[in-house]
């Protein structure tokens, strides 16, 4: 199950404040890590230890104020679709206006919790303004000031209560890895999940998800056993026109929430874009471990350097999270199709490692102690110890005396000494520095 909420509503309510609210701490560290410039989209949100993800559907609408009524319309349909939660945002300044009906009227639609915020209620003589709200019939409304906080606590602890508490549903030891297929429009994901299943005697089960309308499919061959996310709603194509940004990163989301390892396929003849990225950090930013797919590699003329100096580039365009497999395939021709399985089975066992504490102690602290973290304003900062989490995905805490001193860079170097050391390919790492 996945943890996804998905603010809906016309221009200028503050569903971008919110967002950033919402999100605000990890933007900043994510923002840190890959010096990317974030976009409204997507980002991690989390509520008393509760992780979430965090879909801004007007993250895509600029010029604002003419904006289409079809195109909230459209926004809302998908945002009910791939949503956990739906935030309906209106405005206490200007009272209920057509283009909040229109989207009420969708989402009258749907089964799913809604939160109906009314935001800038930002002082006390304004909470009252909001009962209007509750003629909509759809859901509770929750007083807010996206701009100074207030009301958000509670709406967050309502929130979460519809939220998985660990941060995987799946993963316990006997269950089957879960692959998720993932990338923009036309990479070929479809074609691969044909390649893979189109033998019908390798599906053992097709398990339907009992609060979506997907499809997941285990799927034995080759030796492998795992099971395939989503892959119904790969193959049945969307209705809606798949070229806009948007759908195709907010597709991705609940697939990539949903799995251990996607599967991250581009196209080899356009090379890594923007929106490919996109789906890249929200691979990363969920802790997934990932395969790198450049497909439609049959398509691309080529010598005995080209595939090396196309790795090279995409490795360049991916730091810093760059230790990560990839494969030039081809679904056509069938090229590397097994070795994508075997990869993402590796990757797969990567994620799982764990490592012991006096191991991880005897190895880093040698290494702490050849480069030690650089004083800062005079003060020595000293790692004392560090141990592995027992979380799903590898996480690092390093304790020490001064933890809010410690810089990116030294963490990246701890982390590069872990990566040497150990074979944590195609995962994301966390690494945290705690007080002792
Ligand atoms: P969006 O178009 O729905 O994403 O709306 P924005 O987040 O861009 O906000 C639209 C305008 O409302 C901006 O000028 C915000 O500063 C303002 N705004 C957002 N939240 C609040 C709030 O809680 N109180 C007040 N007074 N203004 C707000
Ligand atoms: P999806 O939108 O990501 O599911 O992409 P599809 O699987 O529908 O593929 C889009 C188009 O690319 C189709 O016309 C496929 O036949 C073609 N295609 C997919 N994989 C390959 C490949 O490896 N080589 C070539 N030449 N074409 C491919």
């Amino acid at each position: 199950m996945s943890n996804i909420v998905a603010i809906v509503g016309r221009p200028n309510v503050g569903k971008s404040t919110l967002f950033n609210r919402l999100t605000e701490s990890r933007q900043a560290i994510v923002k840190e890590i890959s010096g990317v410039t974030r976009d409204r989209l997507y980002g991690r949100g989390e509520w008393n230890g509760i992780e979430f993800s965090v879909i801004d559907t007007g993250g895509y609408v600029h010029g604002s104020d003419d904006i289409f009524e079809g195109e909230i319309r459209k926004q809302v349909e998908i945002a009910i679709q791939e949503a956990t939660v739906i935030i309906f945002v209106v405005d206490v300044m200007t009272g209920i206006v057509d283009l909040d009906e229109t989207v009420v009227k969708i989402l009258r639609k749907t089964k799913k919790p809604i939160f109906i915020v009314a935001n800038k209620v930002d002082n006390t003589e304004r909470v009252g303004l909001s009962s209007e709200f509750y003629s909509f019939g759809i859901g509770d409304v929750y007083d807010i000031s996206a701009t100074n906080g207030s009301g958000t606590g509670d709406l967050l602890d309502d929130l979460v209560k519809h939220f998985d508490i660990n941060d995987k549903t799946v993963n316990e030891k006997d269950d089957l890895p879960r692959f998720a297929i993932v990338g923009k429009p036309n990479v070929g994901k479809s074609s691969l999940v044909n390649a893979l299943t189109g033998e019908e005697r390798n599906i053992v089960t097709d398990i339907s998800g009992t609060t979506r309308d997907s499809i997941d499919t285990r799927y034995k061959a080759f030796g492998f056993d795992f099971m395939l996310v989503d892959t119904a709603g790969i193959r049945k194509k969307a209705k809606v026109t798949e070229d806009i940004e948007y759908y195709s990163v907010l597709r991705s989301v609940r697939s990539i929430e949903d799995s251990d390892v996607c599967i991250f396929m581009i196209d080899a003849t356009e090379g890594l874009q923007k929106q490919d990225l996109h789906i890249y950090y929200i691979i990363e930013k969920n802790s997934k471990g990932v395969v790198v797919l450049v497909n439609k590699w049959d398509l691309v003329e080529k010598d005995h350097t080209t595939m090396k100096q196309y790795e090279e580039k995409i490795r360049e365009q991916l730091a810093p999270f760059n230790d990560v497999p990839i494969l030039f395939t081809s679904t056509i021709t069938k090229q590397r199709i097994h070795k994508t399985l075997e990869t993402a089975m590796e990757v797969y066992e990567n994620r799982t490692r764990k490592i012991s504490t006096s191991e991880l102690n005897e190895v880093m602290l040698d290494i702490i102690q050849a480069t030690p973290p650089p004083a800062v304003k005079g003060k020595y900062i000293r790692i004392k110890y560090v141990q592995q989490l027992p979380t799903h995905s590898p996480a690092f805490a390093f304790f020490c005396n001064l933890p809010q001193y410690v810089g990116d860079s030294y963490k990246r170097f701890l982390e590069n000494r872990l990566r040497e050391r150990y074979n944590f390919t195609g995962i994301p790492l966390k690494i945290f520095f705690r007080k002792k």
